[in-house]
Order: structure tokens, then C-alpha cells, then sequence
């Protein structure tokens, strides 16, 4: 089968269609033209409702199904994002087993799914492969530093599994992979209370509450918008690029900063209250984006304060239609 150029005409599956990133990707591609976008989830950490403003698009179909029990989709499949996955470190470490089945039994059944139709298969994988690094930034060809048995393991393990899996049916199988490693993104549809620091310092500044910031509040984070990301994804997967590539925004700063950049934006939030940090929280991260510029022509657009307008905006709305979701 030949590459596309663009994903219009295209039939894709997106595995993980109503989380966060999955519901942003779906309305990407529809923009873009896809001919039909599957949405495949099982709401263990999505929501219908991330796809509802979808549902009357012309191709769009969403299926409810645990990737990990069995994927059958019918007619012609192009390209395959495999973005299921619970994400925050609170729901995955609630959710240990089904994160671990989803990133080996669930990858290998989109994978297999790929293969079948001689479509493009796309892994979301994470900056969680790099761990606690010792390299920074962190480039594509660090092998990272992972506790294999702390609380995070069930999640950078099955992602490091993953890829490894991807490379498999790559190597000896012969199916079109490609790998993204996507640093801390936000945007609308996260949810209040998912626990990453994005929704948390959000909602404490719209509630004028404290900031709770873990630990001394000296690890840092890179942010992307959601956006630039999806950007990078369908960029990824029109490529031949096989080797993973890292999706994020190096601009990168302290969680104390970070506090004061949501205070800025929102126009509220309390003071600075410590809670005590996460064991194996990784005490700085900033992805090398010379892969993507190179090979792919992206890099962020949306800067840190105009992605926090849109998102303060979103919570802002969401939260005036009643409980938050
Ligand atoms: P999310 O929790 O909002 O989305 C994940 C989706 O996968 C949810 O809708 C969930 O219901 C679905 N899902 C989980 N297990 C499933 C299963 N067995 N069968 C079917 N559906 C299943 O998280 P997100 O932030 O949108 O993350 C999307 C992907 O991107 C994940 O793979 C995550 O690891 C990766 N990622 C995200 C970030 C980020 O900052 N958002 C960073 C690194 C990697
Ligand atoms: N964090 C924080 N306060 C919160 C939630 C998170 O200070 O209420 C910190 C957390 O310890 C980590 C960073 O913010 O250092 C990013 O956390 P998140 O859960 O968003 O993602 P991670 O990059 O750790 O997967």
C-alpha cells in the first residue's frame, strides 16, 4: 500500500478516541478530511461526552470496546493511532492491571489489527520511557532511567513494553510503525480532577484555592498544547519515520513558575501550600526536539500563556453547565 500525503480519504482508527488527546485527534483528522474516523473506547478514563460535538459528522462512528479483550472494526483501515491508555500517575496507579493489559495485550491487538489491513499503526508512547532522567534534555536515543518496580512502573513499563512490541511487528512482520513520545500536554477536555498539575493548579485558581505543590516545587515540566500536538501526531504518521520521536514543547519550568503562570492567566489562586512529592517523580524533563523539526518540520506554536487562555476558558465553561467532569 502507498503513503498518503494528507488523511483526506483516509479510514482511521483511533484507539483511545474519547480521552483527552484521542477526542482532539478525531476532530483533527475529520477537519482534515478523513473519510471515516472510528473512535474505539471503553470510557475506563475517557467519556463519551469528549465526542459528543463528533457524533453527527459525516464518517465519524464511535464503538465502545476494551481494546484488550478483542478489536474488530469492519471494512478498510488506513492508519491505526493506538492512544489508549490511562495517563495520570493517579490513574494508573488506581488502575495498575488495566494499564498494563491495555499497553501490551490492547498495543498488540491494534497492532494486529494493522497488519490485517495493511494500515499505518501509530503508538502513542511517553517521556515516561526516559524515567527519572540522566540526560537533559532528553534525546530519542537515551534508554532512559525506569525503577522497574516502583509505582510508576506499571505505566512506563507497559509503554516501554509497547514499544518494544511496535518494533517487533515493524522488524519481522513487516506492518508500517511509527513511535511518538509525548511530553506533558494539556488543553480542554482534561479532566478537574485527574490529578496532573495542569487540571489541579486550573481549578485551584478558579476556586481561589491554595496551590498544592509537591515537594519543594524545584522538578520541572515542559507543556505542550494539545494543539501542536496533534500536529505532531498526524505529521508522525504521514511520515516514514520508524524511530520514536518525541512530541513537546521545551520550554520548560519549575512547578513553583508553573503556579505563578496559572495565577497570571486565571487571575487567582491562593498561596503555595507543600504536599509531599510522589515517590520516583522525575525531577526534570524537556524533550530535544531535533528529531521532529528535521524529520518531521514541526515544533510548538501555541505559547505556555495563550494555551492556558483556552484552557481556563474551557474549565470556565464546563464548570458553569454544573458538576465538573
Ligand atoms: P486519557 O485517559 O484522557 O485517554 C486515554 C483513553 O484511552 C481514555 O478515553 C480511556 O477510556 C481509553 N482506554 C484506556 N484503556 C482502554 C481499553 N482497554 N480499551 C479501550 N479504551 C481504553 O489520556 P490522554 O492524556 O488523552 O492520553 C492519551 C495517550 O497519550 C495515552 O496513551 C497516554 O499514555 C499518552 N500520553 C499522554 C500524555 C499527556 O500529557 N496527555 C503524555 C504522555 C503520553
Ligand atoms: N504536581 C504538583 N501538584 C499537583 C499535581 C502535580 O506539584 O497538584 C507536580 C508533580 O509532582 C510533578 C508535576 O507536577 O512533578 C507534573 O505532574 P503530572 O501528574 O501532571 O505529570 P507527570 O509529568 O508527573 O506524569
Amino acid at each position: 500500500m502507498t503513503m498518503s500525503k494528507s488523511m483526506k480519504g483516509q479510514r482511521v482508527v483511533v484507539l483511545g478516541g474519547a480521552g483527552f488527546v484521542g477526542s482532539h485527534l478525531c476532530e483533527r483528522l475529520l477537519d482534515d478530511g478523513a473519510a471515516g474516523v472510528v473512535a474505539v473506547d471503553n470510557y475506563i478514563t475517557g467519556a463519551e461526552a469528549n465526542v459528543a460535538h463528533l457524533r453527527g459528522r459525516a464518517g465519524f462512528e464511535l464503538v465502545k470496546q476494551d481494546i484488550t479483550e478483542g478489536l474488530s472494526v469492519d471494512g478498510p483501515v488506513h492508519y491505526v493511532f493506538n492512544m489508549a491508555s490511562p495517563a495520570s500517575p493517579i490513574d494508573y496507579a488506581k488502575l495498575p492491571l488495566e494499564t498494563m493489559r491495555v499497553g501490551s495485550v490492547g498495543t498488540e491487538n491494534g497492532l494486529k489489527l494493522a497488519e490485517a489491513r495493511g494500515a499505518v499503526f501509530l503508538q502513542a508512547s511517553t517521556s515516561e520511557v526516559y524515567g527519572d532522567p540522566h540526560v537533559h534534555p532528553q534525546r530519542e536515543d537515551y534508554w532512559g532511567n525506569v525503577n522497574p518496580i516502583g509505582p510508576r512502573a506499571c505505566y512506563d513499563e507497559a509503554k516501554r513494553y509497547a514499544e518494544a512490541l511496535t518494533m517487533v511487528y515493524a522488524r519481522s512482520y513487516g506492518v508500517r510503525t511509527r513511535i511518538v513520545r509525548i511530553f506533558n500536554t494539556y488543553g480542554p477536555r482534561m479532566r478537574l480532577n485527574d490529578g496532573r498539575v495542569v487540571p489541579a493548579f486550573v481549578g485551584q485558581a478558579l476556586r481561589g484555592e491554595d496551590f498544592t505543590v509537591f515537594g519543594e516545587g524545584t522538578q520541572t515540566r515542559s507543556f505542550c498544547y494539545v494543539r501542536d500536538l496533534v500536529d505532531g501526531l498526524v505529521r508522525l504518521a504521514l511520515s516514514d519515520v520508524i524511530e520514536p520521536v518525541n512530541i513537546g514543547n521545551p520550554r520548560e519550568m519549575t512547578m513553583l513558575e508553573f503556579a505563578e503562570a496559572v495565577r497570571a492567566a486565571a487571575g487567582g489562586g491562593g498561596r503555595i501550600v507543600h504536599k509531599p512529592l510522589p515517590k520516583d517523580d522525575p525531577k526534570q524533563r524537556q524533550p530535544d526536539i531535533t528529531r521532529a523539526r528535521q524529520l518531521l518540520g514541526w515544533e510548538p506554536r501555541v505559547p505556555l500563556e495563550e494555551g492556558l487562555r483556552e484552557t481556563i476558558a474551557w474549565f470556565r465553561s464546563v464548570a458553569g453547565r454544573g458538576p465538573t467532569p
